[in-house]
Parts: structure tokens; sequence; C-alpha cells
């Protein structure tokens, strides 16, 4: 029951139109692009891929949104560069699961009308975020797995390819090493700030959030998963609420960090609804965070934003690769 709400009927014609002023509230004329590329010990030689595979994302999603198109064009551009560069843990390069293949998580949804689309545990797509937009744009559904999404991209025109294609020599490395270090028994060493039942590897996930100069706001989430996971997990990423959510009357979130906790605390939709009660999202990026590690010890990072264009950023592991676009221009950092 719509009645008195922030936005009176007299000032918004939409909502005379009977439309839900809750969901549609167009309430800036200026976009911003928000970008991460995982929260981890980002090792040093690494630093440098981060920092360009983040600006070359915000130049993709920027390019849409200043020419006037959607902040879900935007999100979905924005992490295709980044699911491409084999820096990050996305696409091609992502992380091995304990048997050795790539299955990848993603999640795009569209703040204005709450579609929503996602795929978890495909092997043989190259970029899951246009498989998980096809969901979103082409069937009433808002999720598909495994090999039943992958039909379902190849049926609206997405080649499939080999698994092989994705997996990197430097990521059956990184397996071999988390695999020893496990029956060893040795510390991991990838992410120094990890807690003890936090497993092995780094958090290199990839996400935008968007809003256009009509008002919307977009998410789009993207991962590989955890380093050595078994077959079949899917972790936070792709979930909506989790790791991924967007509304045009609270904000728009992308996560990245050790999927279960956030999970565990739909942390998306905690922030978002923080947002929606008033709290900036400057505070609410940090206290998500912050309330990750005290509920469940957790690490990861955060990017979020408002409907009306102010954003927060926020991490607690060691690093995490972030780009910001205003209509100032772009911003990179691999530390906040
Ligand atoms: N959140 C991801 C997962 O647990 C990992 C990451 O952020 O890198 O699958």
């Amino acid at each position: 029951m719509p009645g008195r709400t922030a936005s009176h009927p007299a000032r918004n014609p939409r909502a005379a139109k009977g439309y839900n002023p809750l969901v549609v509230t167009p309430m800036t004329r200026f976009p911003v692009l928000l970008v991460h590329g995982g929260a981890w010990d980002i090792p040093a030689d690494l630093l440098d891929a981060h920092e360009q595979g983040v600006f070359n994302s915000l130049q993709a999603g920027w390019n849409i949104l200043e020419k006037g198109g959607s902040s879900l064009d935007a999100v979905q551009a924005a992490v295709t560069v980044l699911e491409d560069h084999p820096a990050f843990d996305a696409g091609r390069g992502s992380f091995l699961t304990r048997d050795g293949r790539v299955q990848l998580d993603a999640l795009i949804m569209d703040g204005a009308t709450l579609r929503a689309g996602g795929v978890a545990c495909v092997e043989r797509l190259r970029n899951p975020i246009q498989a998980a937009r096809l969901v979103l744009d082409e069937s009433p559904h808002v999720y598909f797995v495994g090999e039943g999404a992958e039909e379902f991209a190849q049926t609206h025109g997405v080649p499939l390819i080999d698994n092989a294609e994705l997996v990197l020599d430097r990521e059956r490395r990184r397996l071999a090493e988390a695999q020893a270090r496990e029956t060893s028994g040795a510390p991991d060493r990838t992410f120094s700030g990890h807690s003890e039942h936090e497993p092995p590897g780094g958090h290199d996930t990839v996400g935008a959030v968007a809003i256009d100069l009509h008002g919307g706001l977009a998410a789009a989430t993207s991962t590989g998963g955890t380093l050595n996971k078994d077959p079949g997990r899917v972790g936070d990423s792709s979930l909506i609420g989790c790791g991924c959510y967007a509304d045009n009357a609270s904000a728009a979130v992308s996560l990245t960090g050790w999927g279960e906790p956030i999970m565990k605390l739909v942390l998306g939709k905690w922030a978002t609804d923080r947002v929606l009660g008033g709290s900036s999202p400057e505070q609410v990026a940090p206290d998500a965070i912050a309330y990750l590690f005290r509920r469940l010890g957790g690490h990861g990072g955060i990017i979020l934003l408002a409907p009306d264009g102010r954003y927060g950023l926020a991490h607690n592991t060691p690093r995490m690769a972030w780009g910001v676009h205003t209509t100032d221009g772009p911003r990179t950092g691999t530390k906040l």
C-alpha cells in the first residue's frame, strides 16, 4: 500500500499513474560507476595488473553511461572486461576447484524493475555475466545452474567453450601449492589477514555498481569462487542479496570476500536496507565489513551506491582493487 511515501504523487507523476514510488524514484541526473577486482593481500607483482584491469573496466562502463546508456548495460560491460582480464578470479584465470576445473558464478540485477539473472557452476562459458544478463532479459526465472545454465545460454546464441580455455598454468600452480599446504597443515600465506576457519587463497572476485542518467541503479558480480573449492560449491557472489543486489528504492551493492559468512548474513541486502533506512553509504560500507568480521570473523570488501549518487567502499583485507568514475573522471587504487 503506497499511501504517504517519501515521494508525493504531486511531485512524482509516475506515482500518480499508479507506480509504486518506492520502486522508481529517479533522484540523480549524473552517472556514477564503481568497480572492484577483489579484496585480499594482492601480491606486489600483480598490483599493476589489478589497477590496469579496474581502469579498463571503468572505461568500458563509463562509455555507456556518458552516452545516456543504462546502468545495467554499464555494469555488464565493466564486469565483462574484468572477466576477460586474466589477473582476476572471474572468467579465464579463475581459481580452480579441488579437481582442477574452473566453475563460475555470476549475477546481474536491475534496480528499476528488480529483474535479476544469475548462473552458477558454469564451466563452458567465457563470460558468465553475459549468460546472467540473458537470464534477466529472456527468462521468467532468476537463476540457472550447471549444464542447464550452459544450455540456456547456448540456446540464446552464446558459444560453449572447453573448460581448459579458462584454466591458466598460474592457477594450476596455485592449486598445487594450496593442496600441498593443506596436506602439510602449513598456514595459508596468500591472504595474511585470514581467520583460522577461512579457506586458503585470495578473494579476487569482480563486481560493478552504477547509476545512469535516468536515475536507474544496477549491480553485477562475477567469480570463480574460492581456491580449491569442492566442485559444485556456490559462494555468495551470484546469490541475490548476498554478493550482489540493486534496488532503486535503496542502493546497489557488490561484495567480495569469504563467501560463506557473507551468505549467512545476507550482507548485500543488509547494507542496502541500511541505506533505505537513512544511513549514508559512506558509513554503511565500513559498517557492513565490520559486521561481517564481528559476527563471523569474515574478511572482504564492498562497493555501495545510493540513488542520489553517494557511495561507499570498504575492505578489511590488506588490499582491494577498486575504481570509481564520476563526472570528475576515473580514480583507481589497490587499497583504500
Ligand atoms: N566471494 C567469492 C566466493 O566466496 C570469492 C571472492 O570474493 O573472491 O565465491
